[in-house]
Protein backbone atom coordinates (compact mmCIF):
# COMPACT_ATOMS: atom_id res chain seq x y z
CA UNK A 1 0.00 0.00 0.00
CA UNK A 2 1.46 3.47 -0.87
CA UNK A 3 1.66 6.07 1.65
CA UNK A 4 -0.82 8.58 -0.61
CA UNK A 5 -3.50 6.01 0.00
CA UNK A 6 -3.61 6.71 4.05
CA UNK A 7 -6.47 7.51 5.50
CA UNK A 8 -4.34 9.61 8.28
CA UNK A 9 -1.58 12.67 7.59
CA UNK A 10 1.68 10.86 6.21
CA UNK A 11 3.34 14.02 5.84
CA UNK A 12 4.17 17.21 8.47
CA UNK A 13 5.12 19.99 6.62
CA UNK A 14 7.36 22.57 9.37
CA UNK A 15 6.03 26.26 9.45
CA UNK A 16 8.53 29.13 10.12
CA UNK A 17 7.02 29.67 13.60
CA UNK A 18 6.12 26.14 14.28
CA UNK A 19 8.48 24.52 17.28
CA UNK A 20 10.80 21.91 16.25
CA UNK A 21 9.42 18.31 14.95
CA UNK A 22 9.65 15.60 17.93
CA UNK A 23 10.84 12.14 17.01
CA UNK A 24 10.69 10.12 19.60
CA UNK A 25 12.86 6.94 19.60
CA UNK A 26 11.34 3.67 22.05
CA UNK A 27 14.06 1.34 22.44
CA UNK A 28 18.13 2.22 21.37
CA UNK A 29 19.18 -1.42 20.30
CA UNK A 30 20.57 -2.17 16.80
CA UNK A 31 18.07 -0.29 14.96
CA UNK A 32 17.07 2.30 17.52
CA UNK A 33 20.65 3.40 18.74
CA UNK A 34 21.54 3.99 14.87
CA UNK A 35 18.31 6.21 14.00
CA UNK A 36 19.34 9.01 17.10
CA UNK A 37 22.65 9.15 16.39
CA UNK A 38 22.20 9.63 12.57
CA UNK A 39 19.25 12.13 13.32
CA UNK A 40 20.96 13.68 15.63
CA UNK A 41 23.85 14.28 13.61
CA UNK A 42 21.36 16.02 11.05
CA UNK A 43 17.95 16.99 12.20
CA UNK A 44 19.01 17.63 15.71
CA UNK A 45 22.05 19.38 14.89
CA UNK A 46 20.53 22.04 12.49
CA UNK A 47 17.94 22.27 14.67
CA UNK A 48 14.97 21.29 12.61
CA UNK A 49 13.84 18.14 14.74
CA UNK A 50 13.95 17.52 18.44
CA UNK A 51 15.31 13.79 18.61
CA UNK A 52 14.37 12.03 22.23
CA UNK A 53 15.75 8.23 22.77
CA UNK A 54 13.55 6.77 25.56
CA UNK A 55 15.70 3.63 26.60
CA UNK A 56 15.08 1.69 29.67
CA UNK A 57 18.42 0.30 29.90
CA UNK A 58 21.66 2.61 30.46
CA UNK A 59 24.21 1.60 28.22
CA UNK A 60 23.93 -0.01 24.75
CA UNK A 61 25.55 -3.83 23.75
CA UNK A 62 25.20 -5.11 20.25
CA UNK A 63 22.80 -8.07 21.09
CA UNK A 64 24.45 -10.41 18.66
CA UNK A 65 27.35 -10.22 20.93
CA UNK A 66 25.54 -11.59 23.86
CA UNK A 67 27.03 -15.62 23.06
CA UNK A 68 30.18 -14.29 23.31
CA UNK A 69 29.30 -12.31 26.84
CA UNK A 70 27.84 -15.49 27.82
CA UNK A 71 30.65 -17.74 27.28
CA UNK A 72 33.26 -15.87 28.03
CA UNK A 73 35.18 -14.71 25.28
CA UNK A 74 33.98 -11.40 25.52
CA UNK A 75 34.41 -8.43 28.18
CA UNK A 76 31.29 -7.06 27.73
CA UNK A 77 32.74 -3.77 29.31
CA UNK A 78 34.66 -3.15 26.40
CA UNK A 79 31.73 -2.73 23.99
CA UNK A 80 29.19 -1.25 25.63
CA UNK A 81 28.17 2.62 25.05
CA UNK A 82 27.10 5.16 27.45
CA UNK A 83 23.34 6.18 26.40
CA UNK A 84 23.98 9.64 28.46
CA UNK A 85 27.54 9.99 26.21
CA UNK A 86 26.33 8.88 22.90
CA UNK A 87 23.63 11.46 22.93
CA UNK A 88 25.47 14.62 24.70
CA UNK A 89 28.17 13.56 21.49
CA UNK A 90 25.21 12.99 19.21
CA UNK A 91 22.97 16.04 19.58
CA UNK A 92 19.64 14.19 20.70
CA UNK A 93 18.22 13.75 24.31
CA UNK A 94 18.37 9.96 25.95
CA UNK A 95 15.79 9.80 28.78
CA UNK A 96 15.96 6.81 30.97
CA UNK A 97 12.33 4.48 31.15
CA UNK A 98 9.85 2.22 30.28
CA UNK A 99 7.30 2.51 27.31
CA UNK A 100 4.06 1.17 29.14
CA UNK A 101 1.31 2.85 27.35
CA UNK A 102 0.44 4.94 24.27
CA UNK A 103 -2.39 7.59 23.77
CA UNK A 104 -2.27 7.90 20.12
CA UNK A 105 -5.43 11.02 20.10
CA UNK A 106 -3.07 12.81 22.33
CA UNK A 107 0.19 11.76 21.08
CA UNK A 108 1.67 10.83 24.45
CA UNK A 109 3.96 7.80 25.26
CA UNK A 110 3.50 6.60 28.64
CA UNK A 111 6.72 5.62 30.69
CA UNK A 112 6.77 3.73 34.19
CA UNK A 113 8.65 4.91 36.94
CA UNK A 114 12.49 3.92 36.92
CA UNK A 115 13.81 2.65 40.25
CA UNK A 116 16.90 1.21 41.44
CA UNK A 117 19.14 -1.90 43.29
CA UNK A 118 18.18 -0.47 46.48
CA UNK A 119 14.29 0.28 45.98
CA UNK A 120 14.49 4.05 45.71
CA UNK A 121 12.67 5.85 42.64
CA UNK A 122 15.29 7.40 39.90
CA UNK A 123 12.51 8.96 37.46
CA UNK A 124 9.06 9.12 38.43
CA UNK A 125 6.12 7.91 35.89
CA UNK A 126 5.60 10.35 33.35
CA UNK A 127 4.26 10.76 29.81
CA UNK A 128 6.14 12.27 26.99
CA UNK A 129 4.59 14.17 23.55
CA UNK A 130 5.30 13.01 19.76
CA UNK A 131 4.71 13.84 16.16
CA UNK A 132 6.41 10.84 15.17
CA UNK A 133 7.07 8.00 17.03
CA UNK A 134 9.27 5.05 16.39
CA UNK A 135 9.07 1.67 18.53
CA UNK A 136 11.87 -0.61 18.13
CA UNK A 137 11.61 -1.97 21.09
CA UNK A 138 13.40 -5.45 20.04
CA UNK A 139 12.27 -8.81 21.01
CA UNK A 140 12.44 -11.35 24.13
CA UNK A 141 12.80 -15.31 24.02
CA UNK A 142 9.79 -16.80 23.50
CA UNK A 143 9.61 -20.17 25.82
CA UNK A 144 5.99 -21.07 24.38
CA UNK A 145 4.85 -21.60 28.14
CA UNK A 146 7.07 -24.30 28.96
CA UNK A 147 6.98 -25.67 32.25
CA UNK A 148 10.34 -24.80 34.58
CA UNK A 149 11.72 -22.56 32.06
CA UNK A 150 11.40 -19.46 33.33
CA UNK A 151 12.35 -20.82 36.72
CA UNK A 152 15.11 -23.06 35.38
CA UNK A 153 16.33 -21.78 31.76
CA UNK A 154 18.22 -18.63 31.44
CA UNK A 155 17.48 -16.75 28.45
CA UNK A 156 20.09 -14.70 26.37
CA UNK A 157 18.45 -11.50 25.74
CA UNK A 158 20.13 -8.79 27.61
CA UNK A 159 24.18 -8.19 28.86
CA UNK A 160 22.93 -8.63 32.72
CA UNK A 161 21.26 -12.41 31.65
CA UNK A 162 24.45 -13.15 29.56
CA UNK A 163 26.91 -12.21 32.55
CA UNK A 164 24.73 -14.23 34.83
CA UNK A 165 25.04 -17.36 33.12
CA UNK A 166 28.65 -16.97 32.90
CA UNK A 167 28.55 -16.33 36.67
CA UNK A 168 26.84 -19.24 36.85
CA UNK A 169 29.34 -21.10 34.68
CA UNK A 170 32.60 -20.18 36.25
CA UNK A 171 30.78 -20.80 39.63
CA UNK A 172 29.79 -24.17 38.79
CA UNK A 173 32.76 -25.13 37.96
CA UNK A 174 34.79 -23.66 41.07
CA UNK A 175 32.14 -25.52 43.02
CA UNK A 176 33.15 -29.18 41.08
CA UNK A 177 36.78 -28.48 42.07
CA UNK A 178 36.28 -28.10 45.42
CA UNK A 179 34.14 -30.63 46.36
CA UNK A 180 35.40 -33.65 48.09
CA UNK A 181 32.92 -35.94 46.48
CA UNK A 182 33.46 -36.97 42.04
CA UNK A 183 31.47 -34.67 40.02
CA UNK A 184 28.10 -35.35 39.78
CA UNK A 185 26.08 -36.46 36.00
CA UNK A 186 25.05 -33.16 34.75
CA UNK A 187 26.86 -31.13 36.89
CA UNK A 188 28.82 -29.62 34.19
CA UNK A 189 26.43 -30.48 31.69
CA UNK A 190 25.13 -27.78 29.40
CA UNK A 191 21.51 -28.00 27.84
CA UNK A 192 21.30 -25.52 24.98
CA UNK A 193 17.07 -25.26 23.95
CA UNK A 194 17.45 -23.83 20.66
CA UNK A 195 19.56 -24.62 17.52
CA UNK A 196 19.09 -21.03 15.53
CA UNK A 197 22.40 -19.09 14.94
CA UNK A 198 22.00 -18.08 18.91
CA UNK A 199 22.31 -21.33 20.26
CA UNK A 200 24.86 -23.43 17.59
CA UNK A 201 26.93 -20.33 17.94
CA UNK A 202 26.87 -20.56 22.01
CA UNK A 203 27.49 -23.88 22.03
CA UNK A 204 30.92 -23.68 20.08
CA UNK A 205 31.95 -20.89 22.03
CA UNK A 206 31.44 -22.66 25.43
CA UNK A 207 33.19 -25.74 24.02
CA UNK A 208 36.32 -23.88 23.52
CA UNK A 209 35.97 -21.23 26.71
CA UNK A 210 34.85 -24.04 29.32
CA UNK A 211 38.07 -25.37 28.90
CA UNK A 212 40.05 -22.90 29.03
CA UNK A 213 38.31 -21.88 32.28
CA UNK A 214 39.32 -25.38 33.43
CA UNK A 215 43.06 -25.22 32.42
CA UNK A 216 43.26 -22.07 34.50
CA UNK A 217 44.36 -24.98 37.47
CA UNK A 218 41.25 -26.58 37.68
CA UNK A 219 42.71 -30.22 37.95
CA UNK A 220 40.38 -31.85 39.61
CA UNK A 221 38.06 -31.76 36.43
CA UNK A 222 38.52 -33.59 33.55
CA UNK A 223 37.05 -31.33 30.33
CA UNK A 224 36.24 -34.98 28.73
CA UNK A 225 34.81 -36.77 31.28
CA UNK A 226 32.70 -34.46 33.01
CA UNK A 227 31.97 -31.45 30.72
CA UNK A 228 29.06 -32.20 28.08
CA UNK A 229 27.59 -30.42 25.52
CA UNK A 230 23.86 -30.93 24.36
CA UNK A 231 21.79 -28.84 21.59
CA UNK A 232 18.49 -29.60 21.66
CA UNK A 233 16.35 -28.57 18.14
CA UNK A 234 12.78 -29.49 17.75
CA UNK A 235 13.02 -29.12 13.51
CA UNK A 236 14.35 -31.84 12.35
CA UNK A 237 18.14 -30.24 12.00
CA UNK A 238 19.94 -27.51 13.53
CA UNK A 239 19.65 -24.03 12.03
CA UNK A 240 16.19 -24.82 10.03
CA UNK A 241 16.09 -21.01 9.41
CA UNK A 242 19.06 -21.26 7.03
CA UNK A 243 20.32 -23.37 4.14
CA UNK A 244 20.76 -26.98 4.59
CA UNK A 245 24.13 -27.04 3.50
CA UNK A 246 25.05 -24.51 6.15
CA UNK A 247 23.12 -26.64 8.87
CA UNK A 248 25.06 -29.63 7.34
CA UNK A 249 28.31 -28.28 7.61
CA UNK A 250 27.95 -27.43 10.92
CA UNK A 251 26.06 -30.34 11.94
CA UNK A 252 29.43 -31.85 10.92
CA UNK A 253 31.81 -29.16 12.71
CA UNK A 254 29.72 -29.73 16.09
CA UNK A 255 30.23 -33.36 16.08
CA UNK A 256 34.05 -32.74 15.74
CA UNK A 257 34.31 -31.03 18.80
CA UNK A 258 31.93 -33.57 20.42
CA UNK A 259 28.93 -31.21 21.26
CA UNK A 260 25.78 -33.98 20.98
CA UNK A 261 23.26 -32.63 18.91
CA UNK A 262 19.35 -33.50 18.92
CA UNK A 263 17.06 -32.66 16.49
CA UNK A 264 13.67 -33.31 16.14
CA UNK A 265 13.31 -33.68 20.20
CA UNK A 266 11.11 -31.48 21.78
CA UNK A 267 11.65 -30.21 25.16
CA UNK A 268 8.60 -30.83 27.87
CA UNK A 269 10.19 -29.35 30.75
CA UNK A 270 12.83 -27.76 32.63
CA UNK A 271 14.02 -28.94 36.30
CA UNK A 272 16.87 -27.70 38.33
CA UNK A 273 19.06 -30.57 37.54
CA UNK A 274 18.25 -31.15 33.69
CA UNK A 275 15.53 -31.10 31.07
CA UNK A 276 12.70 -33.32 30.12
CA UNK A 277 11.98 -34.14 26.48
CA UNK A 278 8.55 -34.91 25.21
CA UNK A 279 9.00 -38.78 25.09
CA UNK A 280 9.88 -38.78 28.69
CA UNK A 281 14.00 -38.91 28.95
CA UNK A 282 16.10 -37.09 30.81
CA UNK A 283 18.40 -34.84 29.78
CA UNK A 284 21.05 -34.34 32.82
CA UNK A 285 22.35 -30.86 33.56
CA UNK A 286 22.33 -28.16 36.10
CA UNK A 287 22.92 -25.46 33.42
CA UNK A 288 20.15 -24.33 30.90
CA UNK A 289 20.34 -21.75 28.18
CA UNK A 290 16.68 -21.11 26.34
CA UNK A 291 17.69 -19.80 23.36
CA UNK A 292 14.52 -21.34 21.17
CA UNK A 293 12.59 -18.96 19.47
CA UNK A 294 11.93 -15.10 19.73
CA UNK A 295 8.66 -13.14 20.33
CA UNK A 296 7.61 -9.17 21.04
CA UNK A 297 7.06 -8.03 24.53
CA UNK A 298 3.77 -8.66 25.73
CA UNK A 299 2.36 -5.93 26.13
CA UNK A 300 2.53 -4.31 21.85
CA UNK A 301 -0.64 -6.64 21.67
CA UNK A 302 -2.72 -4.41 23.36
CA UNK A 303 -1.09 -0.90 22.71
CA UNK A 304 -3.82 1.52 22.48
CA UNK A 305 -5.56 -0.78 19.20
CA UNK A 306 -2.61 -0.78 16.89
CA UNK A 307 -2.52 -4.11 15.22
CA UNK A 308 -0.16 -6.92 16.15
CA UNK A 309 0.49 -10.19 14.92
CA UNK A 310 0.32 -13.54 17.43
CA UNK A 311 3.87 -13.06 18.45
CA UNK A 312 3.06 -9.22 19.67
CA UNK A 313 5.13 -7.82 16.61
CA UNK A 314 3.27 -4.52 15.43
CA UNK A 315 1.69 -4.53 12.15
CA UNK A 316 3.53 -2.40 9.32
CA UNK A 317 2.98 -1.38 5.77
CA UNK A 318 5.72 -1.39 3.43
CA UNK A 319 6.42 2.31 4.72
CA UNK A 320 7.44 0.90 8.42
CA UNK A 321 4.13 3.13 9.32
CA UNK A 322 2.00 1.28 11.73
CA UNK A 323 -1.31 -0.14 10.11
CA UNK A 324 -3.87 2.22 11.68
CA UNK A 325 -1.56 4.88 12.70
CA UNK A 326 0.57 7.16 10.32
CA UNK A 327 2.37 8.95 12.67
CA UNK A 328 3.86 5.37 14.69
CA UNK A 329 6.44 3.79 12.81
CA UNK A 330 8.12 0.29 14.04
CA UNK A 331 11.28 -1.07 12.62
CA UNK A 332 13.80 -3.98 14.09
CA UNK A 333 12.23 -7.40 15.51
CA UNK A 334 9.11 -5.52 16.93
CA UNK A 335 7.91 -5.04 13.85
CA UNK A 336 5.88 -7.78 11.44
CA UNK A 337 6.52 -5.71 8.10
CA UNK A 338 6.14 -7.33 4.69
CA UNK A 339 8.37 -8.50 2.29
CA UNK A 340 7.04 -8.22 -1.56
CA UNK A 341 7.24 -11.73 -3.22
CA UNK A 342 8.24 -13.48 -0.09
CA UNK A 343 5.42 -15.18 1.99
CA UNK A 344 7.13 -14.65 5.39
CA UNK A 345 7.91 -11.01 6.64
CA UNK A 346 11.12 -9.45 7.44
CA UNK A 347 12.85 -11.64 9.40
CA UNK A 348 14.13 -10.86 13.42
CA UNK A 349 17.87 -9.89 11.97
CA UNK A 350 20.43 -7.31 13.03
CA UNK A 351 21.22 -6.64 9.08
CA UNK A 352 17.36 -5.80 8.57
CA UNK A 353 17.24 -3.73 11.91
CA UNK A 354 20.22 -2.30 10.48
CA UNK A 355 18.75 -1.76 7.38
CA UNK A 356 15.38 -0.32 8.50
CA UNK A 357 17.17 2.36 10.36
CA UNK A 358 18.37 3.26 7.75
CA UNK A 359 15.14 3.76 5.58
CA UNK A 360 13.77 5.22 8.63
CA UNK A 361 16.17 8.44 8.48
CA UNK A 362 15.13 9.18 4.27
CA UNK A 363 11.06 8.83 5.78
CA UNK A 364 11.59 11.33 8.81
CA UNK A 365 13.12 14.01 6.03
CA UNK A 366 10.83 12.89 3.71
CA UNK A 367 7.98 13.99 6.05
CA UNK A 368 9.41 16.75 7.37
CA UNK A 369 10.09 17.73 3.75
CA UNK A 370 6.36 17.01 2.55
CA UNK A 371 7.53 14.44 0.13
CA UNK A 372 5.83 11.03 -0.11
CA UNK A 373 6.95 8.03 2.00
CA UNK A 374 8.82 5.46 0.26
CA UNK A 375 8.38 1.32 0.63
CA UNK A 376 11.24 -0.79 2.21
CA UNK A 377 12.22 -3.37 0.79
CA UNK A 378 14.75 -5.49 2.70
CA UNK A 379 17.67 -6.98 0.90
CA UNK A 380 19.22 -10.20 2.49
CA UNK A 381 22.78 -10.07 2.37
CA UNK A 382 23.33 -13.90 3.38
CA UNK A 383 23.54 -15.61 6.61
CA UNK A 384 26.55 -16.52 8.97
CA UNK A 385 26.77 -18.67 11.93
CA UNK A 386 30.35 -18.23 14.06
CA UNK A 387 32.07 -21.14 15.84
CA UNK A 388 33.87 -18.86 17.45
CA UNK A 389 38.04 -19.79 16.94
CA UNK A 390 36.93 -23.25 14.87
CA UNK A 391 35.88 -22.07 12.00
CA UNK A 392 32.93 -19.61 10.45
CA UNK A 393 30.20 -20.92 8.26
CA UNK A 394 27.44 -19.40 5.86
CA UNK A 395 26.34 -18.20 2.36
CA UNK A 396 26.86 -14.82 0.89
CA UNK A 397 24.30 -13.42 -1.61
CA UNK A 398 25.64 -12.63 -4.98
CA UNK A 399 23.83 -10.43 -6.42
CA UNK A 400 24.97 -10.41 -9.92
CA UNK A 401 24.53 -14.29 -10.14
CA UNK A 402 21.24 -14.06 -8.44
CA UNK A 403 21.70 -16.79 -6.07
CA UNK A 404 23.35 -17.30 -3.04
CA UNK A 405 27.08 -18.57 -2.26
CA UNK A 406 28.13 -20.81 0.72
CA UNK A 407 31.63 -19.99 2.58
CA UNK A 408 33.73 -21.12 5.04
CA UNK A 409 36.50 -19.75 7.11
CA UNK A 410 38.63 -16.65 7.02
CA UNK A 411 36.97 -14.99 4.12
CA UNK A 412 33.29 -15.83 6.32
CA UNK A 413 34.78 -14.69 9.58
CA UNK A 414 35.67 -11.49 8.06
CA UNK A 415 31.80 -10.52 6.42
CA UNK A 416 30.95 -12.33 9.92
CA UNK A 417 32.53 -9.73 11.72
CA UNK A 418 31.35 -6.72 9.38
CA UNK A 419 27.87 -6.86 10.14
CA UNK A 420 29.60 -5.27 13.94
CA UNK A 421 31.76 -2.72 11.77
CA UNK A 422 28.59 -1.30 9.97
CA UNK A 423 26.95 -0.82 13.87
CA UNK A 424 29.75 0.72 15.00
CA UNK A 425 30.44 2.18 12.30
CA UNK A 426 26.86 4.27 12.13
CA UNK A 427 27.09 5.09 15.99
CA UNK A 428 30.63 6.02 15.83
CA UNK A 429 32.06 6.90 12.18
CA UNK A 430 34.38 5.17 10.16
CA UNK A 431 37.20 6.71 11.16
CA UNK A 432 36.39 6.34 14.89
CA UNK A 433 35.56 2.93 14.31
CA UNK A 434 39.12 1.55 12.23
CA UNK A 435 40.89 3.28 15.46
CA UNK A 436 38.84 1.28 17.90
CA UNK A 437 39.40 -1.95 15.67
CA UNK A 438 43.39 -1.54 15.58
CA UNK A 439 43.34 -1.22 19.38
CA UNK A 440 41.17 -3.48 19.81
CA UNK A 441 43.20 -6.02 18.32
CA UNK A 442 46.38 -5.00 19.97
CA UNK A 443 44.80 -4.92 23.41
CA UNK A 444 43.52 -8.93 23.02
CA UNK A 445 46.94 -9.88 22.71
CA UNK A 446 47.44 -8.57 26.47
CA UNK A 447 44.65 -10.65 28.05
CA UNK A 448 43.62 -14.07 28.73
CA UNK A 449 40.96 -15.66 26.04
CA UNK A 450 38.09 -16.22 28.81
CA UNK A 451 37.01 -14.03 30.91
CA UNK A 452 37.20 -15.72 34.74
CA UNK A 453 35.57 -13.29 36.62
C1 LIG B 1 22.29 -13.88 21.57
C2 LIG B 1 21.81 -13.30 20.25
C3 LIG B 1 22.59 -13.46 19.10
C4 LIG B 1 22.19 -12.92 17.88
N1 LIG B 1 22.97 -13.08 16.78
C5 LIG B 1 22.61 -12.54 15.60
C6 LIG B 1 23.44 -12.66 14.45
O1 LIG B 1 24.51 -13.28 14.50
N2 LIG B 1 23.01 -12.10 13.28
C7 LIG B 1 21.82 -11.42 13.20
O2 LIG B 1 21.49 -10.92 12.11
N3 LIG B 1 21.02 -11.27 14.28
C8 LIG B 1 21.38 -11.82 15.47
N4 LIG B 1 20.57 -11.68 16.57
C9 LIG B 1 19.31 -10.92 16.42
C10 LIG B 1 19.60 -9.41 16.51
O3 LIG B 1 20.35 -9.16 17.67
C11 LIG B 1 18.30 -8.64 16.53
O4 LIG B 1 17.59 -8.94 15.33
C12 LIG B 1 18.52 -7.13 16.61
O5 LIG B 1 19.24 -6.79 17.78
C13 LIG B 1 17.15 -6.42 16.63
O6 LIG B 1 17.38 -5.06 16.78
P1 LIG B 1 16.24 -4.16 17.44
O7 LIG B 1 16.70 -2.75 17.32
O8 LIG B 1 14.91 -4.51 16.89
O9 LIG B 1 16.18 -4.60 18.98
P2 LIG B 1 17.32 -4.70 20.07
O10 LIG B 1 18.66 -4.63 19.48
O11 LIG B 1 16.96 -5.88 20.89
O12 LIG B 1 17.08 -3.39 20.95
C14 LIG B 1 15.88 -3.17 21.65
C15 LIG B 1 16.14 -2.09 22.70
O13 LIG B 1 14.90 -1.68 23.26
C16 LIG B 1 15.02 -1.57 24.68
N5 LIG B 1 13.69 -1.79 25.23
C17 LIG B 1 13.00 -2.96 25.24
N6 LIG B 1 11.77 -2.75 25.78
C18 LIG B 1 11.69 -1.45 26.10
C19 LIG B 1 10.66 -0.63 26.66
N7 LIG B 1 9.45 -1.14 26.98
N8 LIG B 1 10.93 0.68 26.87
C20 LIG B 1 12.14 1.21 26.54
N9 LIG B 1 13.14 0.48 25.99
C21 LIG B 1 12.91 -0.82 25.76
C22 LIG B 1 16.04 -2.63 25.03
O14 LIG B 1 16.67 -2.33 26.28
C23 LIG B 1 17.01 -2.56 23.85
O15 LIG B 1 18.05 -1.63 24.07
C24 LIG B 1 20.96 -12.21 17.80
C25 LIG B 1 20.17 -12.06 18.94
C26 LIG B 1 20.58 -12.59 20.15
C27 LIG B 1 19.72 -12.41 21.39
Amino acid sequence: MSDQQSPLPATIVESAAAPPHRVVVVGGGASGLELVTQLGDTLGKSGRAQITLVERARTHLWKPLLHAVAAGSMDRAQHELNYLAQAHWHNFTYRLGELVGLDRINRQIHLAATIDDEGREITPASSLGYDTLVIAIGSVTNDFGTKGAAEFAVPLETPEQATRFNRRLINACLRANAQTEPVRPGQLHIAIIGAGATGTELAAELHRTIRSVVAHGLDRISPERDIHIVLVEAAERILPALPERISLATSALLAQMGVEVRAGTRVSEVRADGVVLANGEVIPSELVVWSAGVKAPDFLHDLDGLEANRINQLLVRPTLQTTLDANIFAIGDCACCPREGFPTPVPPRAQAAHQQAFHMIRQIRNRLDGKPLENFVYRDFGSLVSLGRYSTVGSLMGFLVGRSMFIEGYFARLMYRSLYKMHQSALHGHVPTLWRTIAGLVSSRAEPIVKLH
